[in-house]
């Protein structure tokens, strides 16, 4: 062997390794990668409360949403418009599927989160749809005034047949007005 004159000098790597698959992490968040490495579960920062890797704490998430829910303007529900679970978007378009959905999860009016929804009356066409179809420097189609009536009826077509669909709203129907609007309807229902 060949001994050289040069600049060794033992030094020890600073890091942290993940002891289940020996991965070696350097630089700031070391720690907090090796540990995330091969982890199977993690601790809520807020709570306390353990969780699977990679989802996030029940409990909090639900706290945080009632939170965002209860700040939504309130309204009077009539008994009649349709109505949509906030969180995950089931949509109820009468009183006995909300009736039957209180019975099948076991929960309260008040449990459910629920809001008004907004109707969708479909689509308007107007002038854009050219955009595509035009050289740039033409303002008009051709024949656009009969063109733009046509258009005028067909929204006016559209919008009669609404609504197409429901969108879940960020206002919430008062708890006293969906028990009051179930109530009656049952009643009314059953006399
Ligand atoms: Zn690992
Ligand atoms: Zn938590």
């Amino acid at each position: 062997m060949t001994t050289y004159i040069g600049h060794a000098a033992p030094k020890t790597l600073e890091g942290y390794e993940c002891t289940k698959c020996h991965r070696f992490y350097q630089g700031e968040s070391a720690e907090h990668v090796a540990n995330y490495c091969c982890a199977e579960k993690a601790i809520c920062d807020d709570c306390g409360q353990e969780f699977k890797k990679d989802h996030w704490c029940k409990t909090c998430h639900q706290k945080k949403q009632r939170a965002k829910y209860d700040k939504f303007k309130v309204v009077e529900w009539d008994g009649k418009a349709p109505l949509a679970t906030w969180d995950d978007d089931k949509f109820f378009f009468d009183v006995d599927s909300l009736h039957d959905y209180i019975d099948e999860c076991d929960c309260s009016i008040d449990d459910l989160m629920l809001v008004m929804c907004t109707p969708d009356m479909g689509p308007t066409v107007d002038a854009d749809i050219f955009t595509d179809h035009m050289p740039e420097d033409w303002d008009e189609p051709k024949g656009w005034d009969e063109i733009r009536e046509a258009m005028a009826n067909l929204n006016k077509v559209i919008h009669s047949h609404g609504p197409h669909c429901w969108w879940a709203d960020n206002v919430r129907p008062s708890v006293e007005s969906v028990k009051r609007g179930t109530t009656y309807t049952k009643q009314e229902a059953s006399q």
